[in-house]
Parts: structure tokens; C-alpha cells; sequence
């Protein structure tokens, strides 16, 4: 990390919140610049304005030369580096953020699993100012982590009751779930693992840790899907997912194998031409990425896509619904429109797991239901997420959707349509075979 100075109390209090943006990153090449990408008036094969990537390529370059002036363009751009230089301690998020009272004594309290940890690269997407920007409450602590309300548990889903061993849960009949590393590079304050993530979690990274589960998987012929998730899988060295995804392809009977990732949104320097190259040989693979919100979908995250894409991966985005951050029919459409244009398919919205500690982002079901309203019918069917709660006590997925069947007459079912409009369909065997 490079030494600068913190911030001054007279910054702290600026004479006007302009100046203080021309402090923290200023414009026309702040990180506002930066925002509201998609939807731009003239775009390019990746949904972008050529103004808008200019604006962000320059957000980028801006925050690297203020916050990190000793690295190069290639340093900003090796994974490595970015995992190497996370903000990771108060100090260090100080010299880039104006952090509330809020903030700094959650930070200083914390105790535990969940560290705090950003990349370089997603601290450049951060409002230094603006404490409620949707990116920076989904990673620096707020106080609320620490209310813990009724309804929450620290493992909700009961992934430890249904875990044959260490890093395995299986829950559904033809496929598990495989942590195989605690690593994140950058923490999510409403994660559902917070009991296990952190940069010391009991999952460690190693062959010898994953032993016993690859042992359970061959030894289940039942099993055709495994999800490597975590933790984020694609924090792992290639030499080691290598390893991984041999084995794994060496058991028969698991047809496909699936990531889990929030890499392209956090760290999209980690999609190398030598990570995509390693991973097609081990296809059908396919990948869960984990994306919150358009101001997400940068010039950075669109080309770590397309490399996967490119290579055959089969993209699907995972989206946890959050208050004040994507709760609204139209960050969630823009959020959509943006995966699809990146060639990324919505898969699931994820109402929010009751994990202690995240009372805070919890919105109420039926703002869930009102979002996939204003989805479906209204844009493309590609773009609507099937929204889902992780029954509580370990129930698994369940789909949610407003109610479309409004009754019966007859042979009639009444059916409601996305304009509210009711109709009829004729559900009737007669005529049929015997
Ligand atoms: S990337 Fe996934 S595992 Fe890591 S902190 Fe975020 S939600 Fe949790």
C-alpha cells in the first residue's frame, strides 16, 4: 500500500461539497463520471458510449495516480497486485474515503469472520463522500452489523447440518455445493457465509483440505453437478483450480462443474487469456457471477465477460436483493439490461438470507414481487431473474412470482397478465386420446 497522508480535519469539513470532490477525485474524472453507464444514447458492442468508457478509463487511471502513484498501468492491471494493495485496514481506507462516525466505529469494532476488504480497483468505483452509495454500504461496515434482530442466524441456510464433510454441503439430490477456499478479495456485508469467509477461514486452499470432499463426490454417483464456490473460487492460483477441475473431471459421473464468482465485479483483472484458456479444457463449465448493481458493469467487467463468453463459458448473474441498493424496478431493468448486454443471462435474485448482522439490506418479500412485475412483460424474457428465497433451516430455493392464476370458471383458468389485464384460457382435455 502506499504511504499519504489521512485526511485532514479540514477536509473533513469542506467549505462546500464541490471542493471536496475536487479533492477526492473531482470531475469531469470522478467516479461519477463513471456511473450510470448503461443506457447511454450511443453504444458500443459492450452497451457503452465511447464517452462514458472514456470517462470510466479515466476514473480508473485518476484513482491510481491519486491513491497508488508508485504503480504502473501494468500493476493496476495484474490481479495479483490488486489482491496484494486491498484496502484492508482503517488507515488505508481513510486515505481514500471520508468515512462516516457510522463507519470508522464499525471498522474499529469488528471482531471475527467477515474482514473488511476492496480492491484498488472497486474502491475506485466508491463515492469518497457519500456513505449511502449503493456500491460502498455493499462493502464498508456500518454499525447495524452488529444488531442482530429475531429471524437471524449465523448459518441460516443450515449448510452445516447438511455437510457430510468439511467444505461440502449436499442439499439437493443430483448436486453439491464445494467451498473450497474462505478468500475473498473484496467482503460483502451481507454475505450468507460470514461465518466461514475471511482471509483466515477454516477453509483453507489446499489439496489436503479438499481430499475428503472430492472422496464423497466419487463416491456418490448421484452426483452430476458440483458448484465450487466459497469464499470466491476464482481467487484460487490457476495451478491450484487446475488441479481442482482435473479431478473433478476425472470422477464419471459429474457431467458439469460450476463457479461461483463475484470476480469479474470486484477483481475483473483475474480473467487472464491464460485463466479462460485453462478453464475451456474443462467444459461444460459454467459460471454463477455475483453482481448488485449497473454502476458494476464497467469497461473492466465487460471485457473479463466477453473472455469467458468467448471461451464457451455459459454466464448467469446472481443478484442478492438490497435495500437501498438495487431495490427498484428501475436499477434492477438497468442492472438486467446491462448482464444481457455483457452476455451474462439473469438467473436468480436472491431475497436477502436473515444472516446476523444484515437487518439493514433485508427489504420486505413483497418488494421482491413488485421488481419481477415490473420486470416481466415489460422487457425482454431473458432479462427477468426467477426470484428466489433460500428457505430458512435448509428448505433450498424457492421460486417466487406475483400471482398470475386468478381463479377458475368452468373449464376456465383466469389468468392476469402484466398489464393487469385478465384472460382466459380454455384448460379443457376434452378431446383428447383416451
Ligand atoms: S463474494 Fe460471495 S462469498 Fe465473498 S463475501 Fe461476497 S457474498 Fe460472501
Amino acid at each position: 500500500m502506499n504511504d499519504h497522508a489521512p485526511v485532514s480535519a479540514e477536509e473533513l469539513e469542506p467549505p462546500s461539497r464541490g471542493a471536496a470532490r475536487a479533492r477526492f477525485g473531482g470531475t469531469p474524472t470522478s467516479f461519477l463520471a463513471a456511473r450510470a453507464v448503461v443506457g447511454t444514447a450511443v453504444q458500443t458492442d459492450d452497451g457503452r458510449s465511447e464517452a462514458s468508457r472514456e470517462s470510466e478509463q479515466h476514473r480508473a487511471t485518476s484513482f491510481r495516480r491519486k491513491h497508488f502513484p508508485t504503480a504502473s498501468a501494468t500493476e493496476w492491471r495484474d490481479w495479483q497486485w490488486q489482491v496484494r494493495n486491498r484496502l484492508a485496514r482503517l488507515e488505508a481506507l481513510e486515505r481514500v474515503l471520508v468515512l462516516t462516525e457510522r463507519e470508522r466505529r464499525a471498522i474499529e469494532a469488528h471482531r471475527g469472520q467477515l474482514p473488511f476488504a476492496v480492491t484498488p480497483y472497486y474502491a475506485s468505483l466508491l463515492d469518497p463522500l457519500d456513505s449511502e452509495q449503493p456500491l460502498r454500504r455493499t462493502v464498508i461496515p456500518d454499525v447495524m452489523e452488529s444488531v442482530v434482530v429475531s429471524g437471524e442466524a449465523i448459518d441460516p441456510l443450515a449448510e452445516e447440518a447438511q455437510s457430510p464433510v468439511p467444505g461440502l454441503v449436499h442439499r439437493y439430490p443430483d448436486r453439491v455445493l464445494f467451498l473450497v477456499t474462505a478468500f475473498c478479495s473484496t467482503y460483502c456485508r451481507y454475505c450468507t457465509r460470514s461465518r466461514v469467509v475471511g482471509d483466515l477461514g477454516e477453509l483453507q486452499p489446499s489439496p489436503h483440505q479438499w481430499e475428503a470432499a472430492l472422496r464423497y463426490i466419487a463416491g456418490h454417483t448421484e452426483i452430476r453437478d458440483v458448484l465450487l464456490s466459497g469464499g470466491d473460487p476464482l481467487t484460487l492460483s490457476d495451478d491450484k483450480l487446475q488441479w481442482l477441475l482435473g479431478r473433478l473431471r476425472a470422477i464419471p459421473h459429474v457431467e458439469i462443474i460450476r463457479l461461483g464468482t463475484k470476480v469479474p465485479a470486484v477483481l475483473p483483472q483475474r480473467i487472464t487469456p491464460q485463466l479462460v484458456w485453462m478453464l475451456r479444457r474443462f467444459h461444460p463449465l459454467m459460471m454463477s457471477l455475483h453482481f448488485t448493481h449497473p454502476d458494476e458493469l464497467t469497461p473492466e467487467a465487460a471485457k473479463a465477460c466477453a473472455r469467458l463468453a468467448d471461451a464457451g463459458v455459459p454466464l448467469g448473474s446472481q443478484t442478492v436483493l438490497l435495500r437501498g441498493v438495487n431495490d427498484s424496478v428501475d436499477t434492477m431493468r438497468r442492472l438486467m439490461h446491462g448482464l444481457l448486454r455483457l452476455r451474462v443471462r439473469p438467473y436468480y435474485l436472491y431475497q436477502c438470507d436473515p444472516v446476523v448482522g444484515t437487518s439493514q439490506f433485508r427489504t420486505p418479500v413483497q418488494s421482491g414481487l413488485e421488481i419481477i412485475a415490473g420486470l416481466r412483460g415489460h422487457t425482454s424474457g431473458y432479462a427477468v431473474p426467477t426470484y428466489v428465497i433460500d428457505a430458512p433451516g435448509g428448505g433450498g430455493k424457492i421460486p417466487l412470482a406475483p400471482d398470475a392464476l386468478v381463479g377458475r370458471e368452468g373449464d376456465d383458468v383466469l389468468l392476469r397478465n402484466y398489464e393487469g389485464k385478465v384472460f382466459r384460457y380454455p384448460d379443457t382435455t376434452e378431446g383428447a386420446k383416451p
